[in-house]
């Protein structure tokens, strides 16, 4: 069977790709950090939609976890491939630069820039000798216009977006796309603390996106219609920035 991998795929945005996938009949394999139960509930919501769907805790931050993960992961599907890796676990620690501490630094890296790397390494192996793959990472608004008071953020999904552009190149030949989404505002835990009514007076569409409208833009590009999008950069925000 093709696999879709999101990783943090229990909550919010991720978990929102994990039920798309799941439409397109995909079996998911979902991702997370801690949150078992919230996991558990991305994996009820897939399954009801038909397909296998399983938990992979691990964190992206650790390269030991990840290589023990999808070691494991791979010796118990011999049979089965990961066609499609959704790169979506994140985090925010924002602070002004000045008082930015190095953990808030160091911890937004790990997580999201160092997590990407090490599952991609990983994932990319079975996807060259397969000649097929998918992969689709979540960046931000915020890497490419940059945000005060994320500049942590800011580099790591700036990064991300370099990244995307040379990966693309290097593994186009084997019938591998790799792209990037980039969200504005968009309503889960991760923006719960910011204030709606007062943002949304900047953003065209008068309101904060849908975990389920970034889904609908994953699942175009995990599809085989989007076979010829490669290296590119979809912004997703309700037109706040182009
Ligand atoms: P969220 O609701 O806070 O969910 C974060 C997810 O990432 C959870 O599933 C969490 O797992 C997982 N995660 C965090 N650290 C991890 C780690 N070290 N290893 C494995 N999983 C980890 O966030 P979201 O808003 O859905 O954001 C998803 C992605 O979209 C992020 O990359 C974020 O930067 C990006 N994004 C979001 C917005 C927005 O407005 N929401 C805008 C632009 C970009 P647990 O449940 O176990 O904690």
């Amino acid at each position: 069977m093709k696999y879709a991998l999101v990783t943090g795929g229990s909550r919010g945005i991720g978990r929102a790709v994990c039920l798309r996938l799941a439409e397109m009949g995909y079996p998911v394999a979902i991702n997370y950090a801690s949150n078992r139960e919230a996991a558990e509930e991305t994996r009820q919501q897939a399954e009801a939609k038909g397909v296998k769907a399983e938990l992979l805790p691990f964190d992206v931050a650790s390269p030991e976890e990840v290589e023990q993960s999808l070691t494991e992961w791979y010796a118990a599907h011999p049979h089965d491939t990961i066609a499609v890796l959704v790169n979506n676990a994140g985090i925010r620690q924002d602070s002004v630069m000045i008082f930015m501490q190095d953990k808030q630094w160091s911890d937004v890296i790990n997580t999201n820039l160092n997590g990407f790397f090490y599952v991609t390494r990983k994932v990319l192996k079975g996807m060259l000798t397969e000649r097929f793959g998918r992969i689709i990472n979540m960046v931000s608004l915020s890497g490419l216009k940059g945000l005060p008071g994320q500049t942590n953020y800011s580099a790591t999904k700036a990064a991300i977006i370099g990244a995307t552009k040379a990966l693309a190149q290097e593994v186009g030949a084997r019938k591998i796309t790799v792209n990037a989404v980039a969200p504005g505002f968009i309503a889960t835990d991760m923006t719960k603390d910011l204030d709606e009514k007062s943002l949304k007076s900047m953003i065209p569409a008068g309101r904060f996106g849908t975990p389920e409208e970034v889904a609908a833009l994953v699942g175009f590009l995990a599809s085989e219609q989007a076979a010829y999008i490669n290296g590119e950069v979809v912004s997703i925000n309700g037109g706040l920035y182009t």
